[in-house]
């Protein structure tokens, strides 16, 4: 199997060498850099260095060195191929279908040079805004919007002279071919054939991609026309709905503070990098896209959605919850006093009232209540129903368990639905609404006919080998598959290894049990047809993974079974029971928390051990 090499090239520019290592080793910036304990050889005072810029890692200690790809080999000791698939999966690229390398190349080519020509116009248009007589217009705008020049030109900022040619001609002195410059999007095709520059008289402001190469501009007017902004087209290097604007500069910030915050347009993210608040996106008016949200995730899991609070900025707000909570992200909603967007709020009342603002900022389900409940009564039956059908999906949405759960409550709550059978039936029609990702079911779910991927898994480890089973099977405790479909499988399992006897004594074991004469079978099966058994240790720890996410299973239902036994103690207004089942719910959080670590420890390992399944 091989990937094509523009590919590769492209994934390597794409992926973000700090955060896939920050997935392995504990990273801490120092100047250009970031360094750790080398994960290779043992050491006390960090040698291991990661430069972003060069695309590389290096330790000083043991030599080891190179690409994001040999890291991830060496870390998980996987083929290159398998590596590139590692850090596509981790970097929310999509692998390409192995088809025609010779097309993807030409593509990747023509994006090349679009890059180019769009360098030659930025550094003209740059130029024009700092010097020519022309650009005063645009520099007397930047004043009243009190930009300085160091912001200007951290963010590269240009003025378009108001002419139909004069980019084209300095593109063709630079000896850019007029089927260049047409492919650039940077003219407007004219029908009789020619064409004329796109931007005119305009401010311009650069789209950069994560390396900091202009794939795109955003022009706004300084005349007061129709349209107050106008927007490269897409080409060979744009495709609309896959940048985020600023991001390029903001990113480590992003990642050091563990949340970003999310503004619409150019200013609302230039005024608070000005003012020093530097973990921002810019979403760029067009709909929030998954591209984008996946892109962000790379750097934080947490985000501030900051819209203008006008009738539209509040939908924009609402579609972008969703599509970042599809990617499990956690959202809050920062609506500003007024309507006011950030670039108008920090100008008139400063850095310490918007942090204090943003420290203030709703979690998103309190912000969609607010905005179902706005303009209806909830004593009006049909206003209730409606405010509900409004707020229900954004649950939904909500991939984690426990917090889906927490929202629901708030929202039963705030909405004023305090009929017992009701709620339940919300709180079912939420579930089965799950999204496949959240395959684990509850154990004790009797609606279930499938054994869970986990369980399967670990029956498989454990019957692909002997010397596991002996090694897994006394960690494995009654409890642990206990009201599991196949708790007789593992039940009779258990009771071979105490007393010793054959793996094939489980048919015996088992007779009568419908789930187990299902499953034995395949896999007995899958245990005749397993040749390559791979890594012993790795397996092992896989089976642990799968021990875990039973445990991890069994906690989640207890869990939601606690929820309302801790409501009916509140209404009954028994505080003993009610602080017993407290402390046993802040246990099992805690357990379930451990769980979820060592979980993301494993998740690599087992991932790479599942290629050899
Ligand atoms: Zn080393």
């Amino acid at each position: 199997m091989r990937y094509p090499q523009t590919f590769i090239d492209d994934l390597k520019r794409q992926a973000d060498i700090v955060r896939v290592i920050q997935d392995y080793v504990q990273l801490k910036k120092k100047g250009a850099n970031w360094m750790a304990c080398c994960p290779f050889h043992k050491e006390k005072t960090p040698s291991f260095s990661v430069s972003p810029a060069k695309e590389i890692f290096y330790c000083f200690g043991c030599h080891k060195g190179g690409s994001v790809f040999n890291f991830v080999m060496e870390m998980e000791r996987v083929s290159f191929p398998e590596a590139i698939k590692l850090v596509a999966e981790k970097s929310g690229v999509a692998l390409p279908k192995l088809v025609d390398d010779s097309r993807f190349e030409a593509r990747r080519q023509e994006s090349d040079q679009v890059i180019e020509l769009n360098k030659w116009a930025l550094e003209w248009w740059e130029q024009q805004l700092e010097s020519s007589l022309e650009g005063k217009i645009a520099r007397d705008y930047l004043k009243g919007r009190e930009i300085t020049d160091e912001t200007r030109r951290t963010f590269r900022l240009g003025y378009a002279l108001d002419s139909w040619d004069a980019l084209s001609i300095y593109l063709r002195q630079k000896g850019a071919t007029q089927e260049q410059i047409e492919k650039s999007g940077l003219v407007v095709k004219k029908d009789e054939g020619g064409s004329y520059d796109r931007f005119r008289g305009r401010l311009i402001f650069p789209v950069m991609d994560i390396q900091g190469r202009p794939i795109a501009f955003g022009g706004r007017t300084l005349k007061g026309e129709d349209a107050k902004y106008i927007n490269s087209p897409e080409t060979a290097t744009y495709v609309k709905g896959r940048n985020l604007f600023g991001l390029n500069l903001t990113r480590d910030e992003i990642r050091r503070n563990g949340f970003a915050i999310l503004v619409e347009g150019f200013l609302d993210l230039i005024v608070p990098y000005q003012f020093g608040i530097r973990n921002v996106a810019a979403s760029l008016g067009t709909a929030l896209t998954s591209d984008q949200v996946r892109l962000l995730g790379r750097f934080a899991r947490k985000v501030v959605v900051n819209y203008d609070g006008d009738p539209a900025g509040v939908q924009a707000a609402k579609k972008a919850i969703e599509i970042l909570l599809a990617e499990d992200i956690e959202v809050k909603v920062l609506v500003l006093p007024d309507n006011s967007d950030p670039d108008e709020f920090l100008r008139k009342f400063g850095v310490a009232e918007y942090t204090l603002q943003r420290g203030d900022a709703q979690p998103h389900i309190q912000f969609v209540i607010d905005q179902a409940v706005r303009d209806r009564k909830l004593s009006n039956p049909a206003d209730k129903e409606a405010a509900i059908d409004e707020v229900l999906p954004y649950i939904r949405a909500v991939s984690s368990r426990i917090q889906k759960r927490e929202y629901f409550d708030i929202a039963m709550d705030s909405l004023r639905v305090g009929d017992v059978a009701l709620r339940r039936e919300l709180w079912l029609s939420l579930r089965t609404g799950m999204r496949q990702s959240a395959q684990v079911a509850p154990s004790t779910n009797r609606f279930q006919i499938k054994p869970t991927q986990t369980e399967e898994r670990l029956l498989k480890l454990l019957f692909s080998d002997a010397e596991l089973r002996r090694i897994v099977m006394p960690r494995l405790e009654l409890e642990d598959y206990q009201g599991l479909l196949t708790e007789s499988i593992f039940r009779a399992l258990s009771e071979i290894e105490a007393e010793g006897k054959d793996l094939t004594d489980i048919k015996e074991k088992t007779e009568g049990d419908e789930i187990a004469s299902d499953l034995l079978p395949m896999l007995f099966l899958w245990q005749s047809s397993f040749s390559d058994p791979g890594n012993f240790e790795r397996r092992v720890l896989l089976a642990e993974g799968c021990l875990d996410g039973l445990r991890k299973i069994r906690i989640d239902s207890r869990i939601d079974a606690l929820k309302e036994e801790l409501s009916a103690a509140v209404e009954i207004g028994d505080t003993e029971r009610y602080s017993a089942l407290y402390s046993e719910q802040i246990e099992l959080l805690q357990r379930r928390k451990k769980l979820m670590l060592r979980a993301e420890e494993l998740r690599y390992v087992g991932e790479s051990v599942q290629l050899k399944f």
